[in-house]
């Protein structure tokens, strides 16, 4: 007989697959939600060769999984994975649909709702079911100063993007087994509008930023890209990850990818470095869980000084020269 649960979707964002946890991440809370709604935790995985992350979904806590596996789905395409996922939400009409925010779900995940003409909350930090049965999403509005609650009444399914490093992924467990569904690709599928040219690797960070235990932060205050550089010296001699903000960002000091805040990356270091950063909500917001915090910073009145455990009233390039001098003479004794 036809499995009659509500089926709770995840995508298979497996791209940088040992950094990028928030699929694993997404599995473990609709886990934790499907119980309320007598639901069924599916993931979806579009691509070529993805046998693996199939499998790794299935210990990480899917009980359905649909894939699609062809070698014309080896790199992404716009198109045509919002085509699929679009045909097949239509087909087997899922309650809700789970997408991590990363650089691509953030790209994929507005695409896919349009199409279903359902809405989408991006950027959630908390997802939770109601007593009506409603998937409750959770996001940072009006510039990070409220946290809004967005349900989604009628339509379906109910879409989310989640940040990653938000939830806790449950432990991988080779005796959990999912059914796995294969959906042939279809013959009418769409041609491409934009053409891949080249693939670039780009060398990833040690560890990801979102589970670094030690995370260096940098701002404006750090005044130059030469002088925000030593923050990677400092990072390395902690084995720390390196974070900025967004002017640090428009500046082009740090990738992208560093950004901390409500339009980038959530952290929970133990230990959390801020050089030369104010304060602003918009990047506070990302940093709250971090255990300890030393902040420095020219201004002893900074919202970020206040925050911190310590707060260090100096010029922000003079104490990390001075922190990798004394770093450097420890490592050398020892
Ligand atoms: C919709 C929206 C989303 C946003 N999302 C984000 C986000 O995700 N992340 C984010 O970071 N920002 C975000 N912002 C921008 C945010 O509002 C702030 O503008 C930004 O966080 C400020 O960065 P900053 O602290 O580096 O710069 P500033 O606010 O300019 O602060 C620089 C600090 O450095 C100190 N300083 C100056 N010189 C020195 C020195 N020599 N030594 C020590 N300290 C010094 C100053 O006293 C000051 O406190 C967003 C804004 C909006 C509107």
């Amino acid at each position: 007989m036809a499995d009659k649960r509500n089926e709770i979707w995840v995508f298979g964002d497996y791209r940088n697959y040992f950094q990028n946890r928030v699929t694993l991440q997404l599995l473990a809370r609709a886990n934790a939600i499907a119980p309320a709604i007598d639901g069924l935790v599916c993931a979806v995985v579009l691509g070529h060769d993805v046998g693996e992350y199939v499998w790794e979904y299935g210990a990480h806590g899917a009980d359905r999984i649909y894939v699609t596996d062809h070698p014309d789905l080896k790199t992404y395409s716009g198109d045509l994975y919002t085509h699929l996922m679009v045909k097949l939400a239509e087909e087997k009409r899922p309650e809700i649909i789970l997408i991590g925010a990363t650089d691509f779900g953030r790209e994929f995940g507005p695409r896919v709702a349009k199409r279903l003409e359902t809405g989408l909350t991006a950027d959630c930090v908390g997802l939770e079911i109601n007593r009506d049965g409603l998937l409750v999403q959770t996001a940072p509005g009006f510039g990070g100063n409220l946290l809004a609650e967005i349900v989604t009444p009628k339509a379906r399914p109910q879409m989310a993007t989640v940040r990653p490093g938000i939830f806790q992924e449950i432990p991988h467990d080779d005796d959990r087994k999912a059914e796995v569904i294969e959906i042939p690709l279809p013959p009418d599928i769409p041609r491409d509008r934009v053409r891949l040219l080249r693939c670039e690797y780009r060398p990833g960070r040690d560890q990801c930023l979102e589970d670094a235990r030690v995370v260096i932060c940098g701002g404006r205050g750090m005044g130059s890209k030469s002088k925000f550089k030593k923050l990677f010296e400092l990072a390395r001699l902690l084995n720390g990850e390196v974070g900025a903000t967004r002017p640090v960002i428009y500046s082009r000091w740090a990738d992208h990818e560093a950004l901390v805040g409500q339009a980038g990356r959530q952290v929970k270091p133990r230990l959390l470095f801020s050089f030369g950063i104010s304060g602003a909500i918009q990047h506070t917001a990302a940093v709250t869980d971090a255990e300890f915090i030393i902040a420095v910073n020219k201004n002893p009145h900074a919202t970020m000084m206040k925050m911190a455990d310590v707060a260090i009233a100096a010029d922000a390039n003079q104490v990390c020269t001075a922190l990798i001098k004394e770093l450097k003479r420890r490592l050398k004794s020892s």
